[in-house]
């Protein structure tokens, strides 16, 4: 089979024996650099609008009983049973991995799977308006035993990084952390927003 030649995007461009892509891909717009708020984050390189989808994220399934690391996974469940299904996680294996959680944050994540192919699919969506230079954030909303200090410095900053659903999972030794007046301007925005 012949190969198309193809013009080296960066010195690192090319293809191994196997074929296969060694190099993580670029982001259209997106750079990483060293965060503000935790290490690795990706800034924008161009203004984004309330609504565009700014990147998708390419990634490995996992089921919950496989061995894996699942330190930049999302999870997947499926809506409507979530309780029943067993929860699958989407090791993102490129750059998206590096967007940091905020608790005010500037993207969503939306993610599927497709029912015909079983190929999940991940994308983030800008919440308002990007300016150059910004840091993509989304909220990472963690189960309440899994929860994280949060260092996000957002005025909205509850203090952890975890699903305001699930506060009372925190450990007690994190719970000094919480910020309980934010945490309740948080609650009252979610139910807001889930009546709109
Ligand atoms: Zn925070």
């Amino acid at each position: 089979m012949a190969r198309k030649k193809r013009e080296a995007l960066f010195p690192f461009d090319s293809l191994s024996s196997d074929g296969v892509s060694s190099p993580m891909p670029s982001l259209d717009g997106l750079k990483v650099v060293q965060s503000k708020i935790h290490g690795y984050g990706i800034v924008a390189l161009r203004p984004f609008r309330t609504g565009d989808v700014l990147v998708f994220g390419d990634g490995v399934l996992y089921h919950e009983d496989q061995e894996f690391d699942d330190t930049y996974s999302l999870v997947y469940s499926d809506a409507e049973d979530a309780k029943e299904a067993p929860d699958r996680y989407f090791d993102l294996i490129d750059q998206t991995r590096w967007i940091n959680h905020a608790c005010g944050p500037n993207t969503e994540v939306s993610t599927d799977l497709d029912a015909k192919t079983g190929q999940p699919h991940a994308w983030w969506t800008a919440l308002r308006d990007i300016e150059v230079g910004e840091e993509l954030t989304y909220d990472y909303a963690f189960s309440g035993h899994l929860a994280e200090p949060c260092n996000c410095n957002n005025s909205a900053c509850i203090g952890l990084i975890v699903d305001p659903a699930e506060i009372s999972d925190v450990p007690a030794k994190l719970q000094p952390l919480i910020k309980s007046d934010r945490l309740d301007e948080r609650r009252a925005q979610t139910e807001l927003s889930e009546l709109a």
